[in-house]
This record gives structure tokens, sequence and C-alpha cells, in this order.
């Protein structure tokens, strides 16, 4: 997979937010919520990203579809970058700064789509099943008659379940269950034949006996239509059914950095970052409906402390030390970098190499802990 060309790059990415666009004030202080981060989404990959809230996966995701630009750092659409595209679209080439692309700005957007947790709220609530998934045909195939649009609706009704399809097409999204509108949501961004779908939590509001039967679904569609996902998810272990169910990777995020990332099964059996392994504690058995609804007990898990710190004010050094139970001086006054530990398979903890002089460094004791907290 590294060998190939990705779909979407993202390198060394920073996203800023002012306080006043995140709390309405009027103070402008800039608080980092993406902090540097790179990632490859390939052709037919998987990434699930996992985090406690706020720690900046949907920032980030979004960032990767093009719809946060980054205050630092690149994205790219294969090879091309992605906010440049949209600077310059627009520009008759030959004028200055006008130019041709590989691909326009408007392929770029219908070829990296979005589905949301709500699925209602972006839905028209004014048009039926067969309207809304006949827009993304009409826009992108406009070669396709109504028939054809039809026949095509139908037949993604009827691989979804939603039997007969004639039913289903006659409905308002306020005529069906949240799973159902969530199976819409789904086929109306398949319809658009994108490259890579953003799934912002999308099973998360679904009762938990549906959760597994929507990541199934998701995934043979996937092998269906040649996409890619990037699956978000506040939980562990639905962000390892899906990525096991791929065969892809899992991306551990905490305070605006990939922490860890790796293929499903090094994440999960030889996990090295000191935050996956509190994830992983906290987490039973997977990979059933029944773990997948079980409430995570991370308050229980191996930490220094619970209280997640604050994005304004974030620690020195490396962000986790005031949670780590293995946290040494050290990483109180430098920030790790993500090390390879696999082919795949990278952790961003000074651990992770034998001569780091994390291993000479003395032991943060708790009373240390507390000074440094105090000082800050
Ligand atoms: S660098 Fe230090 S504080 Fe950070 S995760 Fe590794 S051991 Fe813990």
């Amino acid at each position: 997979m590294s060998a190939d060309r990705p779909v979407v790059s993202l390198e060394d990415v920073r996203i800023e937010f002012t306080k006043s666009q995140l709390f309405g004030l009027a103070q402008d202080e800039r608080i980092t919520a993406v902090n540097d981060v790179s990632l490859d989404i390939y052709e037919n990959d998987v990434v699930a990203l996992v985090g406690e809230s706020g720690c900046g996966k949907t920032t980030l995701g979004k960032t990767a579809i093009g719809l946060n630009r980054p205050v630092g750092g690149s994205v790219e659409y294969r090879g091309q970058d992605v906010f440049e595209t949209k600077d310059r679209s627009g520009i008759p080439s030959g004028l200055l700064g006008g130019g041709d692309f590989e691909h326009s700005f408007s392929e770029i957007r219908r070829s990296l789509q979005i589905i949301h947790q709500d699925p209602e709220s972006s839905l028209d609530a004014n048009d039926t099943v067969e309207g809304i998934l006949a827009e993304p045909l009409k826009r992108w195939q406009p070669e396709l008659d109504r028939r054809d649009r039809r026949e095509r609706i139908y037949a993604f009704l009827d691989y979804v379940g939603m039997v007969p399809p004639k039913d289903f097409a006659d409905r308002y999204p306020h005529e069906m269950s949240g799973g159902q509108q969530q199976r819409i949501a789904l086929i109306r961004a398949l319809l658009m034949e994108p490259d890579l779908i953003l799934a912002d939590e999308a099973i998360s509001a679904l009762d938990v006996s549906l959760r597994v039967d929507m990541m199934d679904l998701m995934i043979d569609l996937q092998e269906a239509v040649n996409t890619s996902y990037l699956f978000i998810t506040h939980d562990i272990s639905t962000a390892r059914y899906m990525a096991e169910r791929a065969d892809g990777r899992i991306g551990v995020m905490y305070l605006g950095e990939i922490v860890e990332i790796g293929p499903v099964e090094e994440v999960t059996h030889n996990p090295q970052h000191p935050y996956t392994k509190a994830l992983l504690w906290a987490t039973p058995d997977m990979g059933s409906n029944e773990a997948l609804g079980r409430t995570q007990r991370l308050e229980d898990a191996p930490l220094r402390r619970l209280d997640i710190p604050d994005l304004e004010n974030p620690p020195s050094g490396c962000y986790f030390h005031t949670r780590c139970p293995e946290a040494r001086t050290v990483c109180t006054e430098h920030a790790p970098k993500p090390t390879p530990v696999g082919e795949t398979h990278e952790v961003s903890c000074f651990r992770a190499r034998d001569d780091h002089d994390y291993w000479e460094s003395e032991e943060l004791s708790e009373d240390a802990e507390m000074e440094i907290s105090d000082r800050r």
C-alpha cells in the first residue's frame, strides 16, 4: 500500500481556531486544534481515527476533505494541492494566477465526501428519497435519463436492504428510522463516485444493534464501488471493528496529534503508546454488539490523571505527559516525533527508541508532576 500514490495526503497540517470562533468571544487568541499532522490515505483504504472528544479528529477529517483550510502544511488530492486549486479555480488559464489543473476543484469536492453523525440534518426534509438521490446523478452524470437514474437508485436501495425500493424511494426523511436515513446518506455519498468518504461519527447515533450492520454495509459497498473511508469515532472497539473488517489502519489521536497509527493488528495487539494501551485497557472484548454498546471506562485505566489538559494551555514537552504512567523528566521538556516501529506502524513516544535519553531520564514523581502543573 505504501508504494502507491496516496489519494489524499496531509503533510504537517496545522489547524488553529481563534477563541472567538470557538466560543463567540471577542478575544482572538489562537488555539491549535491540529498540531503538524501528516497522514496518507490510499485507494480502497480504511483509516479509523479514534480519540476522546475534542482531540481534533473531526477537524482533521474535515481538513482531509478540503472543508478546513490549514494555517500550516498542505493537503493534496492525487498530488495536487487542494487549497491552491480552490484559490485558483475560476481564474482563466493564462491570466496571472490562473492555470490548468489535472483535477478541477469541483472534481476534488465531488471526490471527497462526508457522512455526518446526524443524517436527518443533511437530507432535504422536503424531498423524497428518490429526489435526494437523483440530485448527485443529475449533476455528475447528466447523460443519464430519468429511467437510468431510477434504475441506479433502486439498485442501491435494494443492495442496502431497503425493499421494495419503490416504497422507500417515495418516502420523506422523517418517514424513516435513523438507520435508514444513514443508509440514504451513504448511498448519496456513493453516487458521487468518491475516492474518499469522511464518516464522522456516522454510526454513533444508531442503536447498538444497528452499528455493526452499518459498518458491514459500508465495507461491502466499499468493495463494490472502490472508495476509501476516513472513519472517525470516539470508541476504540468501533474503530477496531471497522479497521479489522477492511484490513485497514487505526490512528489514535490525542490533543491534536496522531500519537500512534498502524495496521489494526499491530495497534491492538502490539500497542506502543501509553495512551493507546490505556484505551485498549478500558475496552472489553471487541467485535460484538455488546462490546460496541458498552461504556468505556477510561477513568479506570492506568493513567496518572483523568482530566484532559486544556487545549488553550497544553502541557510542555509531550502533550500526554500529565496523564502518562511512563512519563519521565525528559517528557516534560521535549516533544516526541512520529517514530517508525514497523513498516507502516508509527508512534510518537520516546520509549519507541532504545537509544533515547528517556531511558536515562528521571522518573516523574507525583510531586514533580504537581509542581509542573502549578507553574503553568
Ligand atoms: S514521550 Fe513520555 S510522556 Fe509521552 S507518551 Fe512517551 S513516555 Fe509518555
